[in-house]
């Protein structure tokens, strides 16, 4: 067999200074965002496996829960919320000797754990694709241009000489946040390099097929009524300045019984409106407004929701938050849209 071509993009010193820490350290602690998308939780599954082979002491505390249509992956049982037991979770930040930062930039982005992982002694490495990483942490590898996490736990793994150390069920959650972060490979995902990691994954003997199916064959009826009431009475179009707005409010989303993550991917559907950009998602959460952001070619998602919306992200994929009501961060937004009015007149996809 002739070997794929996977370019070695992280230094090899990085490689070695990761190396010994997972030699010299065996309490280990690997956290992600708060809401952990396929990514998140496929990269940090991923890098729990492979530790726990290695036979260390490895915990994975998440934030707040995940979507039930990622519970299918291995491990996820053994996933600790944070939002259910903060003193256990406390009491881990404080006794790990190395913390694994996987999948995003700012401290803020792990909610309430942010101070306790921010004042641990523990070693610190950061894994992400965001841009503009905070450098709070001893290693830090970050390559915005990369469209997932998980393809950067691949290549940490391969390049570090530990391919046959990637089982069926590392494969698997790797394979998953490459999917979930590229929309099935529907965006952001024309790097071939990406396929020969594909290749180099199946081989693992994955069945990619089935894991599509998991994710996006997965949802329930009332999900699925909820996308249809979304799209058909709650949505704004403004097709001059070439964007979408769907919103829902607590009562929409309790009158449609909406469970934790039904809406993921709501977002991504006024993209499919031909001439349509820039869509964004309102969402009225328990005590704060949530905003996803997408858009297609050149049109910063991430600008516009670091200028509005104190947030961040992506190119083509962003979110921010609002406090406030439903209806102000709606007027927020449309002010936001009159002030890009040119920016997105000009967009291409
Ligand atoms: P989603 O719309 O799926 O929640 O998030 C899309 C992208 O934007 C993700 O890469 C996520 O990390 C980023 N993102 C979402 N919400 C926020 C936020 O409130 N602040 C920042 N800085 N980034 C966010
Ligand atoms: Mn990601």
């Amino acid at each position: 067999m002739r070997a794929a071509t996977i370019t070695d993009i992280i230094p090899k010193e990085l490689i070695d200074e990761i190396r010994s820490f997972i030699n010299n350290y065996n309490k280990i602690l690997i956290t992600t965002h708060l809401s952990p998308d396929g990514d998140a939780l496929g990269a940090s599954l991923a890098l729990y496996h492979y530790l726990f082979r290695r036979g260390k002491d490895v915990k994975l505390i998440v934030p707040n829960s995940f979507p039930y249509f990622l519970k299918w992956m291995k491990g996820t049982e053994n996933v600790l919320v944070y939002e259910y037991n903060p003193e256990v979770g406390q009491h881990l930040i404080m006794n790990a000797e190395l913390i694994f930062c996987l999948d995003f930039n700012v401290p803020k982005r792990i909610g309430k754990m942010a101070s306790f992982v921010t004042a641990s002694n523990a070693k610190k490495i950061l894994i992400d694709h965001h841009p503009y990483p905070e450098n709070s942490c001893d290693v830090v590898i970050s390559y915005p241009e990369i469209s997932s996490t998980s393809e950067l736990i691949f290549r940490l793994l391969y390049q570090a000489g530990e391919y046959e150390y990637i089982d069926k069920d590392i494969a698997e959650c790797i394979y998953c946040g490459m999917m979930t972060d590229t929309g099935g490979f529907t965006y952001n995902s024309n790097d071939p390099e990406i396929f020969e990691i594909i290749s180099l994954l199946l081989r693992k003997q994955i069945d990619k097929d089935a894991i599509y199916s998991n994710v996006y064959h997965n949802y329930t009826e009332e999900r699925f009524r909820l996308l249809g009431f979304t799209l058909l009475k709650r949505m704004k179009i403004y097709i001059d300045i070439h964007s979408a707005l769907i919103y829902l409010s607590k009562e929409d989303q309790q009158r449609y019984k909406s469970k934790k993550g039904d809406t993921e991917g709501f977002v991504n559907y006024p993209l499919s409106i031909r001439g349509i950009v820039f869509s964004a998602f309102i969402y009225e959460d328990d005590n704060y407004i949530k905003l996803s952001f997408r858009s297609q070619g050149n049109f910063a998602c991430n600008e516009f929701a670091a200028e509005f919306f104190q947030g961040g992200g992506h190119l083509n994929a962003a979110g921010g938050e609002f406090y406030g009501t439903l209806e102000e961060a709606i007027v927020l937004f449309e002010t936001g849209l009159k002030k890009y009015e040119l920016k997105l007149k000009s967009a291409s996809r």
